[in-house]
C-alpha cells in the first residue's frame, strides 16, 4: 500500500489507482458500478480508516499490520473491518482484469488441475462459495500449505488472518452488483468467473 509521510496525519492511507478505466469492465460489471464501488465504497473505507487511526499508534503501521493486528480485537472491530476492506477491495480490482477469464497460465493450470481436479470444478466450487455466503462477503481462491483451496468469509473477514495465502478473490457485498444483477447474484458471479477474472494475478500470488 502507497503510504504518504506518517507525520501527515491528513492522509495516511491512499486509495490505489484502478489498474484499469472504470468503464473497462463493461458490460459484466458497468461503469456505474465500478464508479460507486471504487470511487464511494473503497474511498469510504479509506477515509474511515484514516479518521479512525489518525492520532494513534496504529497511524504508522502498514495497511497488513494494522489488519493482522486488529484481527479478533472487539475493541478494534471498527479499525479493523475499515482496514481489511481497504485491502480486500484493493485485490479485488486487481483479480479482475478487461476480456479476461479463458485458461490460467500452465503452473496454476497444473496447481488447479492438482487441487479440483479441472478448471471447471474449481470455478463451480468458487461459484458455490460466492453464492451460498449468506449476507455481505467474499469467496476466495487460496493457497494452503501447497494445496489450492476455496474459502469464503463474512463481511470484512479475511485470509489475510487465518494463515492462508490469497490469490485472487471474488466480492459478493450487494454493492458489487445489485445496480448490474440486482438480486441475481449467481449470474455476477458466473459471468465475472467466464470474462473477467485475471488468473495471472492468481498465478503472480502463487510467489
Ligand atoms: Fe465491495
Amino acid at each position: 500500500m502507497t503510504r504518504t509521510d506518517p507525520i501527515d496525519h491528513t492522509a495516511l492511507h491512499v486509495l490505489p489507482p484502478l489498474p484499469y478505466a472504470e468503464d473497462a469492465l463493461d458490460p459484466i460489471v458497468s461503469a456505474k458500478t465500478v464508479g460507486f464501488h471504487y470511487g464511494k465504497h473503497h474511498q469510504g473505507y479509506v477515509d474511515t480508516l484514516n479518521k479512525l487511526i489518525t492520532g494513534t499508534d496504529l497511524a504508522s503501521l502498514s495497511l497488513v499490520k494494522l489488519i493482522t493486528d486488529t484481527a479478533g480485537k472487539t475493541d478494534k472491530a471498527a479499525i479493523f473491518n475499515s482496514a481489511a476492506q481497504v485491502w480486500n477491495h484493493t485485490f479485488y480490482w486487481r483479480s479482475l482484469r478487461p476480456k479476461g477469464g479463458g485458461a490460467p497460465p500452465a503452473a496454476l493450470q497444473t496447481l488447479i488441475e492438482t487441487s479440483f481436479g479441472t478448471l471447471d470444478a474449481c470455478k463451480k466450487e468458487l461459484a458455490t462459495a460466492a453464492t451460498t455466503q449468506f449476507g455481505s462477503g467474499w469467496a476466495w481462491l487460496v493457497l494452503d500449505a501447497g494445496v489450492l483451496k476455496v474459502v469464503r468469509t463474512g463481511n470484512a473477514e479475511t485470509p489475510l488472518t487465518m494463515g492462508l495465502k490469497p490469490l485472487l478473490n471474488l466480492d459478493v457485498w450487494e454493492h458489487a452488483y445489485y445496480l448490474d444483477y440486482q438480486n441475481r447474484r449467481a449470474d455476477y458471479v458466473n459471468a465475472v468467473l467466464d470474462k473477467l477474472i485475471d488468473w495471472g494475478f492468481a498465478a503472480d500470488n502463487l510467489g
